[in-house]
């Protein structure tokens, strides 16, 4: 079973306390569709510009993500730059530039509308809802967002929350979208706007999963060198999802072992620039941190 995935497919030029790097391959759909690869084959919708470089294509075909849904536009890539404080856990936008995203209407390829696991990563929600339009029959739809879409398409958002099987946002976005100080109550909230499943993510503290069975508390792998978070949420959702799709029965029985690959996969995605590190990990890597992280939170 494969994974469709539809986000930004961006450059990203990104500036840490220690270093600058210009126009890396970026977007939430890129971080998204490398980290579900590792576990099932990935379809990706997006589009980039005449500007893209090749050697960023390849790079997803190294990965064998399947580009027929990527569409090349006259004009330029999405492009994001984004700062990070000392602490690396503040990051102000510097730039976002839409480019080519500013007129983009997905059409989906016949292969991908029979797609059962859909993951909207963060992108406009007009955007994810022109994606799930062309569906046809998906088992289960995942999005997440960003707190610009809380600020700037609410309502378009609201809509969407009722179409999704699951909804996945960090912990300051749920405090945004409900007005809860604490993170259970703002989940209940949450529920109520649609989704069976709530995933809030917590950066370094992991993240917190709510849906029929109850409450899953997902650590996070225990790095101590964070080079550049970039994308972590992303390779959350993305190795989550691809980890789905190759489960057998029914989902709820694998949702929380799923968000575990997913945690673990962002955390290679935090040791290294952009993709650099994730593109380079072999799934037997990702598999001995799962084993760690059982050993760690076994009591
Ligand atoms: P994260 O660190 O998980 O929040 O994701 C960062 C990624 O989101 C970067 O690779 C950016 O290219 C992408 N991004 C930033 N702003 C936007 C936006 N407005 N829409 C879609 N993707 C974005």
């Amino acid at each position: 079973m494969s994974v469709l995935i539809v986000g930004s497919t961006a450059l990203d030029s990104i500036k840490t306390p220690h270093r600058e790097n210009p126009r890396l391959l970026g977007g939430s759909a890129s971080h998204a569709a490398v980290a579900a690869s590792f576990f099932s084959p990935v379809k990706l919708v997006g589009v980039v510009g005449d500007d893209f470089p090749k050697k960023y294509l390849s790079l997803y075909r190294r990965h064998k993500i399947d580009l027929e849904g990527l569409q090349q536009l006259e004009g330029k890539t999405f492009h994001w730059s984004g700062e990070y404080e000392v602490n690396m856990n503040n990051r102000r936008t510097l730039l976002t530039e839409l480019g080519v995203f500013e007129t983009f209407t997905p059409a989906l390829p016949k292969a991908y509308q029979a797609s059962e696991f859909v993951l909207l990563a963060n992108i406009a929600p007009a955007l994810q809802h022109h994606v799930l339009n062309q569906m046809r029959r998906p088992k289960f739809v995942v999005a997440d967002t960003m707190d610009l879409w809380l600020n700037i398409a609410l309502n378009d958002l609201l809509k969407l929350l009722k179409r999704l099987d699951g909804f996945v946002l960090n912990d300051s976005e749920a405090h945004q979208l409900t007005k809860e100080d604490n993170v259970f109550a703002a989940i209940k909230k949450i529920h109520k706007m649609g989704p069976k499943y709530v995933i809030v993510k917590k950066g370094s503290h992991g993240s917190i999963l709510s849906g029929p069975r109850g409450f899953f508390v997902c650590p996070a792998y225990p790095l101590s060198k964070v080079v550049d978070p970039t994308g972590a949420g992303d390779s959350f959702v993305g190795g989550m999802m691809g980890c789905l799709a190759t489960a057998r029965g029914p989902i709820e029985n694998h949702l929380r072992r799923a968000m575990v690959y997913g945690s673990v996969t962002a955390s290679f995605c935090c040791e290294g620039f952009g993709l650099n590190r994730t593109t380079k990990i072999k799934r037997s890597q990702i598999d001995q941190r799962v084993k760690e992280l059982e050993k760690l939170t076994d009591f």
